[in-house]
């Protein structure tokens, strides 16, 4: 797959990344040329319910869907399932896994990001994370083990270890995941154990700051906080996690001992940002113009969660999907307009349409333009949005209908062990 251009051919489009901005500009590129799009999956996965998977609510075949099936209407789009190792700007190509090497007249960097562990990389090994399929799954076999074990040990140390689940970091995915767990442990297990008493399992939420959802205002934060301790969540905000070894997280003068520790508390940019050669900020983000392309380069346009897009406040663009959803349909418009040889679009405005969580069932925070939701109301706006991707990613309302009616009977249906759970607690 060596290849340079000829004269002759059409332009040649190279997208890294098949996720939200990566996935839209591929849907939403017109003109005449070629685009290849390269994704080390091979499927688009739906992150923001990953917390399902993990907590046993959805299977993985429902949040993500393969990129082919998704573009097969779509003939000038090929799509490969690699992984991109290298960038040389100046030949404008790059370099893959498998050690081909693609010629580009146009490079969309769209590959999103990663777990990050603020310099203390050794967590990695001691932690869950929740960033892709197999994290979820690993997380997953890691809760039901646990209580497995819980059930059968009559070591009353060992059974209460194996039952306390800690979560640190307190965004959003920190906070869905504790809730969906405390509700797994205290609602859903009650009902299958016979020798432990789930009511018994602790959830720990640890965050930094004063208070849970930091980008939310703060009557939703405050309220987000009084939900989860509804559900039996222990919040300790205010602390940051100082060690985590042998099964046990030490936070403020605090150690506690927990089989299930799960590290929601950073997101950075890959690391394949460097490649690019640009300005990055502390997250790996690169800086971009205000167009999307680099500064030194508009032949390469970074998207979505990779990017460090400044608004006219100064304020950045967040990395959600939204976000990454409106970069993508830019990058589209931008490069199809050149390729018409028409003026293209200058600045890419990022527009809110809100920001939401959900913390349980009837739990959740919304805000919505100007307004502030909570509870009953926010979650039903959450699902309600839920359930327009989830039918657009699927296609299968009934995949949906089963799920809505499983979620709203508190039944979670793929509590399956699969495979081994791995050898990162020192108690399963
Ligand atoms: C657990 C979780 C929950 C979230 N919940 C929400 C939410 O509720 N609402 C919300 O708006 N946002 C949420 N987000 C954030 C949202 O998912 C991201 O902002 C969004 O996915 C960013 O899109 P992207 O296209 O930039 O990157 P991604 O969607 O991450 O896609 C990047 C793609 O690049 C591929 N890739 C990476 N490196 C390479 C490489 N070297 N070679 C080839 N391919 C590569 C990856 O496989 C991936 O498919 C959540 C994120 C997580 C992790």
């Amino acid at each position: 797959m060596n290849r340079k251009n000829k004269a002759t051919e059409r332009p040649h489009v190279v997208v890294i990344g098949g996720g939200f901005a990566g996935l839209t500009f591929c849907k939403r590129l017109r003109g005449n040329c070629r685009v290849t799009l390269i994704d080390k999956q091979n499927h688009h996965l739906f992150q923001p319910l990953l917390y399902q998977v993990a907590t046993a609510g959805l299977s993985a075949a429902e949040i993500a869907q393969p990129l082919r099936s998704i573009l097969q209407n779509r003939p000038n789009v090929t799509c490969i399932m690699d992984e991109v190792t290298a960038i040389d700007r100046s030949a404008r190509s790059i370099h893959l896994a498998d050690g081909d090497e693609l010629h580009y007249n146009w490079l969309v960097f769209a590959a999103g990001g990663r777990t990050s562990y603020f310099g203390h990389d050794q967590w990695a090994g001691r932690t869950l994370g929740l960033k892709t399929i197999d994290d979820a799954l690993a997380l997953r076999r890691r809760i039901l083990s646990s209580f497995e074990r819980a059930e059968i040990t009559d070591d009353q140390e060992q059974r209460r270890k194996l039952m306390t689940m800690v979560v640190v970091g307190g965004g959003p995915t920190g906070v869905e995941l504790a809730g969906a767990l405390a509700e797994l442990a205290k609602v859903i297990f009650r009902r299958d154990f016979r020798r432990i008493d789930t009511a018994q399992a602790q959830v720990l939420l640890i965050e930094g700051s004063d208070g849970v959802l930091e980008s939310f205002p703060r009557k939703l934060r405050d309220s987000a906080a009084d939900q989860l301790r509804k559900l039996g969540v222990q919040v300790h905000l205010g602390h940051r996690v100082t060690a985590i070894e042998n099964d046990q997280v030490r936070f403020g003068d605090r150690i506690v001992e927990s089989a299930n520790i799960f590290w929601t508390a950073g997101i950075e940019a890959v690391p394949l940002t460097a490649q690019l050669g640009g300005e990055q900020d502390r997250a790996g983000r690169v800086v971009v113009r205000s167009d999307l392309t680099l500064p030194d380069d508009d032949r390469v346009l970074v998207l979505g969660d990779a990017a460090r897009v400044q608004r006219g406040d100064g304020s950045l663009v967040p990395g959600i999907a939204p976000a990454a959803i409106q970069m993508g349909k830019f990058a589209a418009r931008l490069i199809s307009a050149r390729l018409r040889g028409e003026l293209a679009p200058m600045n890419f405005v990022y527009r809110d349409k809100g920001i939401m969580a959900t913390i349980g069932r009837k739990a959740a925070v919304a805000r919505i333009g100007r307004w502030q939701l909570s509870g009953p109301p926010a979650w039903l706006g959450w699902l309600f949005i839920h359930l327009l991707f989830l039918i657009g990613l699927r296609s299968k309302i009934i995949v949906v209908t089963q799920w809505v009616w499983a979620y709203l009977r508190y039944q979670r249906g793929a509590r399956i062990i699969f495979g081994q759970d791995s050898e990162k607690s020192s108690a399963s």
